[in-house]
Formats: structure tokens, C-alpha cells, sequence
């Protein structure tokens, strides 16, 4: 079984870009899992398919052809042969996304997917169940977390810095319901693995954050960073 990282964590703490650097540093690949169920919640709401019709999205979803390559180490999501990368990372999407991951059906079809990409190469996996379920083997698993403010206050400056409107009290709802919506739901909730390692990035920069995860690589695997001198 090639090297497996496992990074879950709640909305808006960073994990995306955080395990982009990691990943290259480490010289291994990064799968985006959140990535995969923005496409499910795109190939549902492209049939018209309310988030809340469990049938009709389960149809949809196991007629759609799902699937990851990577061009120069990026993953690129593709929705029924299309790149969809671009077309997924709305807000709408994201809550789309987060409605049809309820779904016993959906999930399966996800992790299985998952777990055949993660046989295939070194890969660093970052989403809610990682750890817990898709990869629940992985050498490292870590909880990337922060406090709802703190995640807020990033996407308020995303959004800013993107020229999009950005009301901070409008983010922060928008955090605790995706957050309640992830950790209450019934099939496979965001919840810590017992045996991951917490890390909170609320008083962290970026760098930090990513400086923390190759430590604790270092100390769970012995792996250094690409072109890192040995001690
Ligand atoms: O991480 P991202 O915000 O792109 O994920 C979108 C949604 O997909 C999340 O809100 C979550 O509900 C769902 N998701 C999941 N399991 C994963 C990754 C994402 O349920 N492994």
C-alpha cells in the first residue's frame, strides 16, 4: 500500500491549500475530496434535482461519471468527460455539495472511488471521513481545525480579495451551518479519528500551518520534505 496522509477537518480551515503545499513538498499527490462531492452535488443540480430528493440524487450521481486526473501534479475533477474544476468552487456548490453528501448511496460511490486512487500512488487525502473511513489504515491522520471566527475572517478576505461582496456576519452563518450540517448528519459524520493529531490553525499563518503538517509527518513516517537534508 503506497504512503497515505489523512487530513480532515471542518469548512473553511484551510485544508485545500494547506495540503497543495504539503503534498508537493512531500513530492506525493493530493487528492481533494470535497472536490468529488462538489461534482456529485453539480451532476445532481444540472438534472434539476432537489438536494433533498435522496432517490433522485442517488440516480443521478451513479449515472455520472466522476472522476480525478492530475496534469503537472494538479487535480483536475472531471464531471461526464468535462472539467468541471472551475465550474465546482461556488458557495452554491458547495452547499449543493454538502446537501447530497448526506447520502448513504452517494458516499459509497465516493470512498470506494477513494480508496482505489489512494491504492494506486503516495497521496496525501484531505476531507470529513478520512481518516475515520476511507482511509482508516493511513500512517498519519490529522485534524485540521480552526475556530468558526477565524475561518470565517479567511473567507471574508478570500472573497474581498477576489472583489466579491463579503459581509463577515452573513460567512460566519454560513460556517456554523455547513459545520452543523457535517458533523450532525447521519452517514459517515465529520468527527476526529481517535488516533489523529489535532492541529488548531486559529493563531497560525499558512506557512506554519504547513511547516506543523510536515512535522508531524517527520515524526509518524520518518519522511522529509523533497530535497530537505537529512540530519
Ligand atoms: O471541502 P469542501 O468544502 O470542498 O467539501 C464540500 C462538501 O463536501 C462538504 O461540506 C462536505 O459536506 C462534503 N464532503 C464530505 N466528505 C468528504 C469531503 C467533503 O462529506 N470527504
Amino acid at each position: 500500500m503506497p504512503l497515505t496522509i489523512a487530513i480532515d477537518g471542518p469548512v473553511g480551515a484551510g485544508k485545500s491549500t494547506v495540503s497543495d503545499a504539503a503534498a508537493e513538498a512531500l513530492g506525493i499527490l493530493h487528492l481533494d475530496t470535497g472536490a468529488m462531492y462538489r461534482a456529485a452535488g453539480l451532476a445532481a443540480s444540472r438534472q434539476g434535482i432537489s438536494p433533498d430528493d435522496e432517490e433522485g440524487v442517488a440516480r443521478a450521481v451513479r449515472a455520472a461519471d466522476i472522476a480525478v486526473r492530475y496534469e503537472n501534479g494538479r487535480q483536475v475533477t472531471m464531471l461526464n468527460g468535462e472539467d468541471v474544476s472551475t465550474a465546482i468552487r461556488t458557495q452554491e456548490a458547495g452547499q449543493m455539495a454538502s446537501a447530497v453528501s448526506r447520502f448513504a448511496p452517494v458516499r459509497r460511490q465516493m470512498v470506494k472511488l477513494q480508496q482505489q486512487l489512494a491504492r494506486t500512488t503516495a497521496m496525501l487525502v484531505d476531507g470529513r471521513d478520512i481518516g475515520t473511513v476511507v482511509l482508516p489504515d493511513a500512517p498519519v491522520k490529522i485534524f485540521l481545525t480552526a475556530s468558526p471566527e477565524a475561518r470565517a475572517l479567511r473567507r471574508q478576505r478570500e472573497l474581498i480579495e477576489k472583489g466579491q461582496k463579503a459581509d463577515f456576519e452573513t460567512i460566519l452563518a454560513e460556517v456554523n451551518a455547513r459545520d452543523d450540517q457535517d458533523t450532525h448528519r447521519e452517514v459517515d459524520p465529520l468527527r476526529q479519528a481517535e488516533d489523529a493529531v489535532v492541529l488548531d490553525s486559529s493563531e497560525m499563518t499558512f506557512e506554519e500551518t504547513v511547516a506543523a503538517i510536515l512535522r508531524i509527518v517527520f515524526e509518524k513516517t520518518g519522511i522529509r520534505p523533497v530535497g530537505e537534508a537529512k540530519a
